[in-house]
């Protein structure tokens, strides 16, 4: 867990945002930004993000809830959540454990994700769950 980037200090209650700032969202983090790291799947690999997990009750919509979209491919079971205006992924429930999301560590606030270190890659091209469409 980390709980500092740089000079920001990870709040209990962290706010994030997409781009435009259309949706924001407060997330429960009080461990810090757990478990950061990329995923090298069909979606992550275009998206590049690196991301973190919270429980489901760890996010909290603040406002915006009207422009999220949904983007769903593949086995239909991960929820990946973005902005509709600015096209910033903001979250996602997760296909490997549906009790949880991910969510861009890009867009907490202060946070430069390239700040945190070895930031390790999943292997989403073999994913347990998936069939052999990657
Ligand atoms: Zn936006």
């Amino acid at each position: 867990m980390i709980k500092k980037v740089g000079d920001t200090v990870i709040k209990p209650k962290h706010r994030a945002s997409c781009h435009c700032g259309a949706v924001v969202l407060e997330l429960d983090l009080p461990n810090g930004i757990v478990d950061p790291r990329h995923c090298d799947c069909s979606l992550c690999r275009r998206k590049g993000a690196v991301m973190a997990s919270v429980p489901l009750s760890g996010i909290k919509i603040v406002q915006g809830e009207n422009v999220l979209r949904l983007y769903q491919f593949n086995t239909l079971t991960a929820k990946h959540y973005f902005c509709s205006v600015c096209g910033i992924y903001t979250h996602h429930q997760r296909r490997s454990n549906p009790e949880q999301y991910g969510y861009n560590v890009g867009c907490l606030e202060g946070v430069n994700p390239f700040l945190i270190d070895n930031v390790p890659t999943n292997d989403g091209v073999n994913h347990p769950a998936d069939r052999n469409d990657s």
